[in-house]
């Protein structure tokens, strides 16, 4: 759950440049489905991608979708598609620790053909998040996905992590947390996207494996200046990575939560270690 900033580009020319590349009779079609295509790129900036209030086209005369749907298979071979797989840096901004591997269409191409080489609706993720969000088109805000160009969680901490040892074995659990401070409709599409992605079953597995690689890091800062110490390191750990990936990093809400927590301080890092963590198993 991470901003990126959206790409800046000619987009018409991008489609230009792509269309001159297509069989003659396939450009035929393609230049004269542009003037509408450009009106709804327009329409896509002005509503950030947002399907409620964005209709896919209807053409009349045939050829036409499926023209635009398999612009997408020439993209992928072009110079663009590298480009736009770089933008965002090597992690996947839907969960933060996947690595970039394809371009998901924030709108479908299969719902919406005109969007198939938008920039902006080509979002470098990691091929799990592209493969459990799937086709989903959502028209309200409960059943949506984050947009990661235009949705902004830059400063208000929602994802909780909570730290507990029970019956001498450690349990993390992520949530998503309410507050007035995030708009309600943004707030939907995090605990849609945090139900949809699997990201509370993600994310357990990745925080098991990141604590019990650190522990002899937090066993050395605990040995040599106590609770207080550990503490401290962990503070500093939380606040570099919200300086760099915000506060809904992963990363972000474990190392917060791990330096307030007096179990995780005394020593619960050692119940974790002896953990081996397993694969997800929520089928939600
Ligand atoms: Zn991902």
């Amino acid at each position: 759950m991470i901003r990126l900033a959206p790409p800046v580009r000619d987009f018409e020319q991008d489609y230009r440049d792509l269309v001159g590349t297509r069989t003659a009779a396939v450009q035929l079609t393609l230049n004269s489905a542009s003037r509408r295509v450009f009106r709804a790129y327009g329409q896509y900036a002005d509503h950030t991608g947002n399907a409620t209030f964005l209709s896919p086209i209807k053409w009349r005369l045939p050829g036409r979708s499926e023209a635009l749907f398999s612009n997408y298979v020439v993209l992928r071979g072009s110079a663009l598609y590298g480009e736009l797989l770089a933008i965002g840096g090597a992690r996947c901004p839907m969960c933060g620790f996947g690595e970039v591997s394809t371009l998901d269409h924030h709108l479908p191409r299969t719902a919406f053909p005109e969007f198939a080489i938008l920039a902006l609706n080509l979002v470098p993720a990691c091929g799990r998040c592209n493969q459990l969000k799937g086709t989903h088109v959502g028209l309200e805000p409960g059943v949506q996905f984050l947009h990661p160009f235009f949705d902004s969680l830059a400063v208000v901490p929602v994802l909780r992590c909570k730290f507990s040892v029970l019956a001498g074995s450690a349990l993390i659990e992520f949530r998503i947390r309410h507050t007035y401070r995030v708009a309600e409709d943004v707030l939907s599409r995090v605990r849609f996207q945090f139900s949809r992605l699997r990201l509370a079953d993600r994310f357990r597995a990745e925080a098991l494996a990141e604590i019990g690689e650190r522990r002899t890091t937090f066993l050395q800062y605990a040995t040599a200046k106590g609770p207080v110490g550990l503490r401290d390191y962990l503070r500093t750990e939380s606040r570099g990575y919200v300086a760099a990936h915000g506060p809904n990093h992963w990363k972000s809400a474990l190392y917060r939560s791990l330096a307030r927590n007096n179990a995780f301080l005394s020593g619960g890092y050692e119940q974790i270690a002896i953990q081996i963590p397993v694969a997800p198993t929520s089928s939600q």
